[in-house]
């Protein structure tokens, strides 16, 4: 009897451990031979080379200069003053746009610049920005969130041309944050219907207001926003001009950024 139950708990380890293998193990194993330990990055790849330069010349001009700065925000911790949303679009670089320094800015990046809009059942997919828009909030006490779009953006660009994303699954389900936003886009020029290239800037800058009013409704925000405490900004950054315009909420209209404008 003994041996029996010994023969069934060894055949079951056994079982356990094939299924095991053909579920996990195996396309553990398969990406690990995948992925390269040595690569002779100036063969294989010279951008990458350059990124391995680039970060010399940062090990060994720039971190030296800032060493205390960034000692300071290890112990003391980041204090951003801003939460920005803005585009994954590689031309977008905010440290540049805004001559700011590391733990000034609270960064979400992702295609479109888009804020899910809030429900109770977000899945993970929505519930990204809802977390960063939190944990900025309510950890490191930012009180002022943007939202910046950008022109030609092929996110946007993909939505106001209806792109056939077949086969991409992820684009299809995040962008479709931006579907009902364009049909009230086409509604609302349905009788004077601009060319592409106007249309396309319109939605950016239409989009981006969109996304403002996602962010309104979430928890986080909805009471400070009631009592003014939090603000909401909606900015459009001309990556052919290099200019910021921002979203009067009055005036219903973008116009360039300036302090005088916006407030301090
Ligand atoms: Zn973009």
């Amino acid at each position: 009897m003994k041996t029996k139950i010994f023969l069934l708990i060894i055949g079951l380890a056994i079982g356990t451990f094939v299924g095991l293998y053909f579920t996990q193990f195996k396309s553990v194993l398969t990406l690990k031979r995948s992925v390269k330990t040595e690569v002779d990055y100036g063969k294989e790849n010279d951008f990458l080379s350059d990124l391995i330069n680039g970060h010399e010349e940062f090990k060994t001009h720039y971190y030296p200069l800032h060493e205390k700065e960034f000692l300071d925000l290890v112990d003391n911790g980041q204090k951003p003053g801003a939460i920005i949303i803005t585009c994954s679009d590689s031309r977008i670089v905010l440290d540049r746009l805004f001559s700011t320094n590391p733990g000034q800015l609270f960064i979400v990046r992702n295609p479109g610049n888009l804020a899910p809009p809030y429900t109770i059942d977000s899945t993970q997919l929505q519930a990204s920005v809802l977390a960063s828009v939190e944990y900025a909030v309510h950890h490191l006490g930012i009180k002022d969130v943007i939202v910046m779009g950008h022109s030609d953006c092929g996110a946007m660009n993909a939505v106001y041309s209806g792109a056939d994303l077949s086969g991409f699954p992820g684009l299809i389900r995040w962008l479709s944050i931006d579907s009902d936003l364009f049909k009230s886009f086409q509604k609302k020029h349905q009788e004077h219907p601009p060319t592409k290239k106007e249309g396309l800037f319109l939605f950016e800058k239409f989009s981006i207001v969109g996304q403002l009013h996602h962010l309104s409704h979430y928890p986080i925000l909805r009471d400070l926003l009631k009592d003014e405490s939090i603000h909401l900004h909606g900015w459009f950054y001309d990556v052919r001009s290099g200019g910021i315009d921002y979203y009067d909420t009055d005036k219903k209209g973008f116009f360039p950024l300036s302090i005088k404008e916006i407030g301090s």
